[in-house]
């Protein structure tokens, strides 16, 4: 809904404008009266779905009530009010909360003042810490209603299901994967077979999907109908029979058919947004046209392969920096970015998304010095310390790969406020995952060994492969939860893998990682992995990570897999561990150094597989990389923030 779509600077005034509007109805009850849809089991309709909060329900135990969703601050009120009279005053225990956005969020203070325990997902926790309570705050600065409580984040936070059971009555809340939040939960009230979706599955026109990932959306809808509700309560609208959650999916099963369609005819976004249509969500919403904000969020999503941006950088702009805000845009005629030679067509593609941009061109790196007084804008290649030097109205430096190792650490650079840096972080991630599992699959079913039999026209059944194993079962140890590690996980439990990971962001945990922890609990989870993957950047904290110490950690007999950086292993003691067989078998499609001499000893170990840093490569990739960069310049060129930032002091 529309409140979404507000950034972080912005929610305060939204939630006061909001706010406003909702006293100036002040005579009038926020919402409908509650209305009974099961014994015990009350629903309170908001009055104008989606402007001023949310759908609160309530299920009243023997000694307490649950509460689902706490809308805003006004609504909340009026819910405990008309709880303590349907309910003969029993405390209110806990409050679901289906996922973080303000509507569903911000009157949990006025059920906390009560005693209440707030429940949402993790990930919801994580999201709401993030987003809503500088808005909160300021609000609550002048606004009385929201002054009398507190931003009260979640109390009690769950990963994948969550029962309240207390002998007479169950209600089982669960988590199926991102859906139209990273955080979306559902309460299943299995004996009345009711189930409450949050804004998951609406009743009405309010489809945000602005976090969502619709892909996974479908399928997140697909295990809900295997609860088998027979009524589905909905955040926003009127309650509805199990239909509505076909309604819900078949709405992004057709929409994302037809932006697939408009992709395939090479239609531009402003071009699909016209000719996209879905006819059953105009009945359904009783909507007279599509909403554009569905289909280009769809659209980026098919256009960008596999990969989810709907939780990246693309919808938290307000907390990525523009390099050149539209202000002082005003005062400059025209931005200058240096770049390689451009086919025709990407010239074209450059021209139509940022006509305010000449594109200079560099063929060497004494013309890129030349040149570097006049430029706003650069590829990453040109990059090095006289080029910054020289670079005096440099702003934004787009760097064409994942890693910014080479540029980053450049005091010239890391130090300098002024210039943005931006990677393409996350676009390489599906052949680089595909590679892996390729040489993980390659290793685990000795596929060498038939190859060099192959050449012989020898059918070997009776002889013995070095090794004949399964990944069913077995655990992966994802070392840097980024784009590659992300995508690799997910492919490790398609394959029935147990998926431990290491990452230093605090993050929210994705459905298909069993356990995330912190880089300094390395040690402690390496002794469990029948795989190692490494996909962290090359920082300096990740350099030479893995030395003869961490391969002793190692399980014997576990994989290695590097795609990341050869620098982060040392070689040597690679080496010896396979020669021990401490490591089974390794895949390297990164190695220290670079290229690989011809007489390294590890060319001729059978169990190891060296690719020449090739993973990132597909024809996906160049797709992605040039949309993104497309996308960049036009921001660029407008004053938007940018897509993909590097924190240049991390270092990824
Ligand atoms: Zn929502």
């Amino acid at each position: 809904m529309k409140i979404h779509l507000i950034r972080v600077s912005l929610l305060s005034l939204l939630v006061g404008g909001v706010y406003a509007l909702a006293s100036s109805q002040a005579d009038k009850a926020p919402t409908e009266k509650p209305v009974k849809i099961a014994d015990g089991v009350w629903f309170e309709q908001h009055h104008d779905i989606g402007k001023f909060g949310s759908n609160i329900s309530w299920i009243e135990f023997s000694d307490y009530v649950v509460v689902i969703d706490t809308s805003f601050p006004l609504g909340a009120e009026e819910a405990i009010r008309n709880i303590k009279a349907t309910t003969n005053g029993k405390p209110i225990r806990y409050a679901i909360v289906t996922h973080y956005h303000a509507d569903h969020t911000l009157g949990a203070g006025a059920f906390a003042k009560e005693g209440t325990t707030i429940i949402a997902h993790e990930n919801a926790r994580k999201e709401f810490l993030a987003r809503n309570v500088e808005g909160y705050l300021k609000t609550a600065e002048r606004d009385p209603v929201y002054a009398k409580y507190q931003p009260t984040a979640p109390q009690l936070t769950f990963t994948d299901k969550f029962i309240i059971d207390d002998g007479k009555r169950r209600a089982e809340v669960y988590y199926f994967g991102q859906a139209h939040t990273t955080g979306c939960i559902f309460t299943f009230l299995p004996k009345e077979r009711i189930v409450f979706t949050g804004d998951a599955c609406v009743n009405g026109p309010f489809n945000y999907c602005g976090d969502s990932d619709t892909a996974s959306w479908i399928d997140v809808l697909t295990n809900v109908q295997t609860l088998d509700a027979e009524t589905v309560v909905p955040a926003h609208g009127p309650v509805a029979k199990r239909e509505l959650l076909q309604t819900q999916k078949q709405y992004f099963l057709e929409l994302r058919a037809q932006v697939a369609a408009a992709l395939r005819e090479g239609k531009t976004l402003d071009q699909a947004k016209e000719s996209v249509d879905v006819p059953m969500w105009r009945e359904w919403t009783g909507e007279k046209k599509m909403s554009a904000e569905n289909i280009s969020h769809v659209y980026r999503e098919l256009s960008r392969g596999a990969l989810n941006w709907s939780t990246g950088d693309l919808n938290q702009p307000g907390r990525a920096p523009a390099a050149i805000g539209a202000e002082e845009l005003k005062g400059l005629a025209k931005l200058k970015f240096l770049s390689a030679a451009l086919s025709p067509e990407d010239a074209a593609a450059v021209a139509q998304v940022a006509p305010n941009v000449e594109i200079l061109v560099a063929r060497t790196k004494e013309e890129a010095l030349a040149l570097a007084p006049q430029v706003h804008g650069c590829a990453g290649s040109f990059v090095t310390p006289e080029f910054l030097a020289a670079a005096k109205n440099l702003r934004w430096v787009q760097q064409f790969s994942a890693g910014v190792e080479q540029i980053t650490f450049l005091p010239e650079l890391q130090n300098n406020d002024r210039i943005v840096l931006t990677n393409m972080r996350t676009l390489f991630a599906p052949p680089i995952a595909d590679h892996v599992m390729g040489m993980l699959l390659s290793l685990s079913r000795s596929l060498p060994h038939y190859e060099e039999l192959m050449k012989s026209g020898t059918w070997g059944k009776g002889d013995q492969a070095p090794y004949q194993g399964e990944l069913l079962g077995k655990t992966m140890l994802v070392v840097g939860l980024g784009g590659n590690g992300m995508e690799t996980a997910k492919r490790a439990r398609g394959f029935g893998m147990r998926v431990l990971a290491t990452d230093p962001k605090d993050m929210a945990v994705p459905v298909y990682v069993d356990r995330l922890e912190k880089p300094d609990r390395l040690n402690a989870l390496l002794p469990a992995a029948d795989v190692v993957v490494l996909a962290a950047p090359l920082t300096p904290d990740t350099t030479a990570l893995f030395g003869t110490d961490r391969f002793a950690l190692l399980k014997e007999g576990a994989f290695f897999i590097n795609i990341a950086r050869g620098r982060m292993v040392d070689t040597g003691a690679l080496v010896a561990a396979l020669q021990s067989k401490r490591v089974r078998g390794a895949g390297l499609d990164v190695t220290d150094p670079e290229p690989l001499p011809p007489d390294h000893a590890l060319w001729k170990m059978g169990n190891v597989i060296v690719t020449p840093h090739v993973s990132g490569q597909s024809p996906g990739t160049r797709l992605r990389t040039r949309s993104l960069f497309l996308e960049n310049l036009k921001r660029f060129a407008v004053g938007e923030p940018l897509i993909n930032v590097v924190d240049k002091k991390a270092g990824y």
